[in-house]
């Protein structure tokens, strides 16, 4: 009988797994004895890390030939629970029928939603970037401001959040506004976040560096403060600082996927579950968890992953891997990804290049910015929809930061 696994997501944790599946499947010799099965609302991969930039194209390629070319089937629909004691799922399909899939081994890959703060009128004023849908909305309401009456809360955005989605927006903000409401509007873009300095996150160095891009972009900086409401005209901080804005903007950090509740076993402070060495759920048989919805060590020194597409890609071959490994009897191939690096979007400055734990500043300005622009359109895309091609870059110990 054709064995299944199943994966739940087409991000790029959600892609990667797939294709290394087919490929381990493919290095058994055991090609149709195993069907994958992709299911997400649309076979395409949102480019999730570009959604702060102002022209927002390309950013939700198509994957259906890739998976044709692996033989991954597609099912359109969202995964709705999780029975990891009978291993079905139920899924909920995008023409409205609801259907139970039975799995051998199934793979979560459903990713990280925007952390929404229980703060009044975060929910109903704020806007984000955390899903193309969300920052097209964005998009709109921005391109639609010049309707209002010239005031400052209409020629002002205030960006809550200082960690990296918070600054690439915020960067990028002075730039995409005056595009809109014309050089010589009198402009406001203001960051706010709860540290002692906006991107002390990112340690000394890098937050010295950060100030000075935030500085030379024209965005005002409201450290060690807390947004307490906002509303249509504007927020209110902690410090009782009213700062008036038709526009905010909410990158408050993620936490994972829902779905990862469903799934029996110890959990991190952001949702995620704590994986095994390969990306097992260690306490529901037969569970992969993988990219945002999983806490993995990357390596033997304490460092674990972060909610990043750096990560994910890696995390979801591996996890493809090993499930296609267990049917297989292939060895199991554990997670490592002693490498980590961050190059953060500063607008017009440049970007910010760092490599190690310790984040260790190699590149900035216009050197750094031509690596952000290589990994935010070449990098972290879909290959060509070649067989060959996808396999060899879906093996699991393929590395694909600089
Ligand atoms: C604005 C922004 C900037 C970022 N910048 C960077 C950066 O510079 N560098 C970096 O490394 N990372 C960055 N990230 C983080 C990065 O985008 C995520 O960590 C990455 O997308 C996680 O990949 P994933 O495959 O785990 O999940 P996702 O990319 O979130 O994909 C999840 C998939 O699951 C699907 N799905 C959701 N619910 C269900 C369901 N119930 N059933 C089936 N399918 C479902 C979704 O449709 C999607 O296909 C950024 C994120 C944002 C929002």
């Amino acid at each position: 009988m054709t064995q299944k696994i199943v994966i739940a997501g087409s991000g790029f944790a959600g892609f990667w797994a797939a294709v290394s599946a087919m490929r381990a499947i493919a290095l058994a010799g055991k090609t149709g004895a195993i069907e994958v099965t992709m299911v997400s609302p649309t076979p395409n991969v949102t480019i999730r890390p570009r959604l702060y930039e102002a022209v927002l194209e390309n950013m939700n390629p198509d994957i259906s030939s890739q998976l044709a070319a692996v033989g991954v089937h597609h099912l359109a629909g969202l995964v709705e629970q999780v029975d990891t004691a009978s291993q079905s799922l139920v899924v909920q399909q995008a023409d409205g029928q609801k259907i139970t899939l039975g799995y051998d081994r199934f793979v979560l890959a459903t990713g990280s939603r925007l952390f929404v703060p229980a703060v009044p009128g975060f929910a109903e004023y704020g806007f984000n970037v955390d899903t193309l849908e969300s920052a097209q909305r964005l998009d709109t309401h921005l391109k639609t401001l010049t309707n209002k009456a010239e005031t400052p809360a209409r020629n002002s955005v205030v960006v809550v959040g200082g960690g990296l989605t918070g600054l690439e927006s915020a960067t990028e903000m002075p730039m995409r506004l005056r595009a809109i409401l014309g050089s010589q509007a009198d402009i406001r873009v203001v960051i706010v976040d709860t540290a002692p300095e906006v991107g002390a996150g990112m340690g000394t160095e890098p937050a010295a560096v950060i100030q000075q891009a935030l500085a030379e972009c024209g965005v005002e900086s409201r450290a060690g403060v807390r947004v307490t409401a906002i509303d249509a005209d504007g927020v209110t901080l902690s410090s009782g600082e009213r700062i008036a804005a038709n526009t905010v903007i909410l990158a408050a950090g993620m936490r994972a996927h829902p779905l990862t509740a469903q799934i029996p076993g110890e959990r991190d402070g952001s949702g995620r579950v704590i994986g095994d060495a390969f990306l097992r759920a260690p306490a529901a048989a037969g569970v992969f968890v993988t990219g945002d919805t999983v806490k993995a060590a990357t390596d033997d020194c304490g460092n674990y992953n972060l909610m990043s597409c750096q990560h994910a890609m890696s995390l979801g071959r591996v996890a493809g891997h090993n499930a296609a490994a267990e049917l297989t009897g292939l060895p199991l191939h554990p997670y490592s990804q002693p490498k980590y690096v961050t190059c953060l979007d500063l607008g017009p400055w440049g970007a910010l290049y760092t490599e190690g734990w310790e984040r260790q500043i190699r590149f900035t300005r216009q050197e750094g910015k031509k690596i952000k622009q290589e990994i935010n359109t070449q990098w972290i895309y879909p290959p060509a929809p070649d067989r060959d091609a996808l396999f060899a870059v879906a093996n699991p110990d393929f590395v694909i930061v600089p």
